[in-house]
Order: structure tokens, then sequence, then C-alpha cells
């Protein structure tokens, strides 16, 4: 049997950041890891490289440049005759980032000292983990400290079985040969909004359908109804209210029943994505007997310190509550590191920035306005269109509005809301000025460069105090 510090079960962002990080801390750490490759080697990197955050984007720029050739570049007088897009090619690239970055992080566990295995890992009394090696055989490693980072996996619904061929998951749909000429997804969350977006760019008339009334339910509204607006322009079919009752495979695609607002509707199309949500990952997680608290949602129960029901038995990431992100999965999985290793961590689950990746993208920190009125807070509130700013023109990315909410009494910021170009990169600022516990007046006050679409987030810290220039 072996003996080390710290045993992480998951290979994924919050696992593999925390085995980097208590490398970093002279800790002796071992990872197991049970995901393989389409080539049947070892896969690092979870979810979020596999089948998550990287193929997605990957895939979301590819589209973006094919759609951008008929919707964009003719504005600029650019005009390419005949383009067309070569499926196989654009998920040959995909899945050669996806490589790239698996190659990257076995390289960085090993820089690290961190002893990777490839199979499944099960807790055991005495904080050990029994190893079922890929391949064949088991090992036993004994450690002082387990950091669980199993993940999650998509929600499946009785109405809609995944067959893997028409119906498919997220997994599914990053993988498609050909495009749908009708695809229909279920969930208009973030998976249905980036996959439906990458199948619409290439062609596929996509129907989304939602069974919530409210769009993006989680987001701030006003932000929520502008990019509904705009997604719904650029060609989805957004069906808000619609419950999906069933879905049937058939010779020629998919029947799929749903209860809309005026009752009982049908929808033929060639292939349906479920894309309802997801759910920890806990199967043949622990040893039966182990007393492993869970949550009534069917998660690892932790404190605020990721601590579990077992003395030095830790859990981080999509496992446990908290937003499913792979920044939220990887600071936990630091902050786990430096407890273990005797260091004061902090987690400030209140800031961790939400990016949507359409285009434009949608991206918030913080509170919406319906939760500050919720609670009774009394706030200030400053938007600025993206339409005013001269950068925007110029790219033709007009569309979009930048949103901050301070508190009425002190001025601190509450909560910032974007939908524009590259909110993804612009949200970090608005981010850094939360943990840092700015005023709005503190961002009026700081020199944003000129032309750049950061100027909407200036402009908009001035409209909180009713003084912005441009509009
Ligand atoms: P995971 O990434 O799920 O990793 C868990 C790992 O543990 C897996 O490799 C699994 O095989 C392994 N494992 C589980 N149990 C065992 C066991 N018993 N023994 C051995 N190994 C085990 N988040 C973002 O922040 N940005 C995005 O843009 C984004 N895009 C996404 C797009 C899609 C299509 C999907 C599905 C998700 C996306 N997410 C995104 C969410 C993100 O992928 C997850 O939040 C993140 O991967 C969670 O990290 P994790 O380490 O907790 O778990
Ligand atoms: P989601 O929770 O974002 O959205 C699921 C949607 O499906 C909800 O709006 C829900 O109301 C709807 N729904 C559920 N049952 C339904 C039914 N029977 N009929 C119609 N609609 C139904 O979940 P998701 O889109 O599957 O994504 C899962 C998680 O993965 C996300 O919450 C997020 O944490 C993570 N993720 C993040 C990113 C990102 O950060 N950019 C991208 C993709 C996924």
């Amino acid at each position: 049997m072996k003996n080390c510090d710290v045993i992480v079960i998951g290979g994924g962002p919050g696992g593999y950041v925390a085995a980097i990080r208590c490398g970093q801390l002279g800790l002796i750490t071992a990872l197991v890891d049970e995901w393989l490759g389409a080539d049947g080697k070892p896969a690092l990197g979870g979810t979020c490289l596999n089948v998550g955050c990287i193929p997605s984007k990957a895939l979301l720029d590819s589209s973006h440049h094919y759609h951008n050739l008929e919707h964009l570049l003719p504005a600029h007088g650019i005009s390419i005759k005949g383009a067309s897009m070569d499926i196989a090619t654009m998920q040959s690239r995909k899945n050669k980032v996806v490589q790239t970055m698996n190659r990257g992080v076995a390289a960085l566990l090993k820089k690290n000292k961190v002893e990777a295995y490839t199979g499944h890992g099960r807790l055991q009394a005495g904080n050990r983990v029994a190893i079922a090696i890929h391949g064949g055989g088991e090992e036993v490693v004994a450690a002082k400290n387990v950091i669980i980072a199993s993940g999650s996996v998509p929600t499946d619904i009785p109405a809609a079985t995944v067959d893997g061929r028409s119906i498919v998951d997220s997994a599914g749909a990053l993988a498609f040969d050909e495009v749908p000429k009708r695809l229909g997804i279920i969930g208009a969350g973030v998976i249905g909004l980036e996959l439906g977006s990458v199948w619409n760019r290439l062609g596929s008339e996509v129907v989304i359908l939602e069974a919530l009334t409210d769009f993006l339910a989680a987001a701030d509204q006003q932000i929520a109804r502008e990019a509904l607006k705009v997604l719904t322009r650029q060609g989805l079919d957004i069906r808000l209210g619609a419950r999906v009752t069933g879905a049937k495979a058939t010779n020629k695609g998919v029947s799929v029943k749903y209860e809309g607002k005026e009752g009982a509707k049908a929808l033929e199309v060639d292939r349906l994505v479920v894309a309802v949500g997801r759910r920890a990952n806990t199967t043949d997680l622990v040893d039966a007997g182990l007393d492993l608290a869970m949550d009534n949602a069917g998660r690892v129960q932790v404190d605020d310190r990721c601590r579990t029901s077992i003395d030095g038995v830790y859990a981080i990431g999509d496992v446990v509550k908290g937003p499913m992100l792979a920044h939220k999965a990887s600071e936990e999985g630091m902050a786990v590191a430096e407890l273990i290793a005797g260091h004061a961590a902090h987690i400030d689950h209140r800031i961790v920035p939400w990016v949507i990746y359409t285009h434009p993208e949608i991206a918030w920190v913080g509170d919406t306005e319906q939760q500050l009125k919720d609670r009774g807070v009394a706030y200030r509130s400053g938007s600025f269109p993206y339409r005013a700013l001269g950068r925007a023109h110029g790219s033709g990315e007009t569309d979009g509005v930048v949103k901050i909410l301070a508190d009425a009494k002190n001025d601190e910021i509450l909560g910032v809301h974007i939908f524009g170009a590259q909110a993804s990169e612009l949200i970090t600022e608005a981010v850094t000025a939360m943990v840092f516990r700015a005023s709005s007046e503190d961002l009026a006050r700081t020199i944003h460069a000129h032309p750049s679409l950061s100027e909407a987030m200036h402009e908009a810290a001035l409209a909180v105090d009713g003084r912005a220039i441009h509009i």
C-alpha cells in the first residue's frame, strides 16, 4: 500500500488544480482519474476539458468565423465567394485542441511531482482510496487527506431518453459529424444557448424548448430580455413555457411532444439535444457503510471550507453545492490545498463570475436587480449601451449593454451585468473591483483606454451617479 499526504479523486479543473497546488506546497500527492479519450488513453482535464468548456468554445469560435463571412465581413467590404464549412476539419481541430490541453495537464502534474493513476477511485475507511486501475489490477493509497473532485454528469429526464444517436446529451452535440437540418434542444440554459448557437450559425434550424416562462431566470432580467431579442434575431427559435413531455426516435428523426402556453404541441426534428442541467457524480464513490454525508440534492455535503462529514476528507467543484463552473472548482481546489498545508485560505463564493458564450456574450457577477429588491437593499443603477461606443461601431459590434448596481448607502458595487462583445473579458474588471470592495465612484475615476469596449464599464459607473458623458 502506498502512503501520501493527499490523494485527489478526479482530474477535472477542481481536482487537477488542487493536486498541482498541493505539489507546489510540498505535499506528497497522488491523483486518480478515470476519463479515457477516444484513443483509449488517459485524458486528464475532466468534463471541462474533454466535453465541456474547451471543446464548446472551439466550436463556438469556428462557427463564429463562418457566420461572420456572411453576416459581418461584407459590411467591411470583404466578400468571399463560394465559402464552405468542412465539419470534419472543424471537429478534428476541436479534438486536437482538447488533446493538446490533455497533454498539458499531464505535464503539469508531472512537473509538480503528482503521481497520476488512471482508473476508478473509491473512498474507504481510514482515508484510503482503492483504485481499480484501467486495464486491470487494484492499488490502495492511504492518505492523510482526501480531496473528492468527482464532478458532475448530465441530468436525464424520463421524457427524453438519450440514445447517443438521434437523442443526445451535450457531449453528443459537440461531436455531430454533419449539420442537422432541424435541431431540437430541451433547455434554454447555458448549454442550450451555446450549442444552439454553434449549430444555428452552421445552418441548422434550431428550436429550443424551455419549461420556464422567464428566459435565463438566474440572470438580471433586463439583460436577459436584451439577449433574448438578439438571439431570436440571429435565428434561435426559443420557446418559453414549453415543457417537454415525450420524445421518440423515428426513422426520420425525433418526434417531440411538449406542453406549450397554448396546450399540447408536437415538433419534428432530425436530432434532439437534452440539456436540462447536470447532477453531482457520486457513482461508486464511497465504500458501502462509510458515512459520507450528502445534501438533499445528492451532492457531497461540505461546510464553507469544503470539509465533508469525514475528518480529513474534502470535496470541491461540481460534486458540491454552488455554481457548476470550472473556475469555481479550481478556486476551491487551491483553497483546500492551502488549508491542508496549514495556510489560511479564503473562498469568496459571492463573487463568482458567470459567462455564457453566445455572441454577443452574457456575463455577470454579484447580485441581480431582482435579488436586491427581494432582500430590500436600496441600490442605484447605471447602464450604458454598446451603440454609444466608438470602438463598438468600428468593429460592428453595437448590440449590448453594461449595467452596474451599487449600494445606495455607501456606493459599493453589488452586481455587474453585461450583454455584449467581449463580455467574458470585461467582467474581470468588475470581479476585481468587487474583490477590493470598490465603489462605482472608484470605477468612474479609473482611466479607461480609448477607444475600447471597456469604456462601457467606465460610462456605466458614471451613469450610476447620473453623469455618463456619451449618452
Ligand atoms: P469534472 O470536470 O466533471 O471532473 C471530474 C473528473 O473526475 C472527471 O474526469 C471524471 O471522470 C473523474 N471521476 C469521477 N469520479 C471518479 C472516480 N470515482 N474515480 C476516478 N475518477 C473519477 N464551466 C465554465 O466555467 N465555463 C465554461 O465555459 C463551461 N462550459 C461548459 C460546457 C459544457 C458543454 C459543459 C457540459 C460544462 C461546461 N462548464 C463550463 C462546466 C464545467 O465543465 C464544470 O463546472 C467543471 O468541469 C467542474 O469541474 P470538476 O473538477 O468539479 O469536475
Ligand atoms: P441549466 O441549468 O443552465 O439549464 C437547463 C434548463 O433546462 C433550465 O432552464 C430548465 O428550466 C430547463 N428544463 C429542465 N427540464 C425541462 C423540460 N422537461 N422541458 C424543457 N425545459 C426543461 O443547465 P445546462 O444548460 O444543462 O448546463 C448545466 C450546467 O453546466 C450549467 O448550469 C453550468 O453550471 C454548466 N455550464 C457552464 C457553461 C459556462 O460557464 N459558459 C457552459 C455550459 C455549461
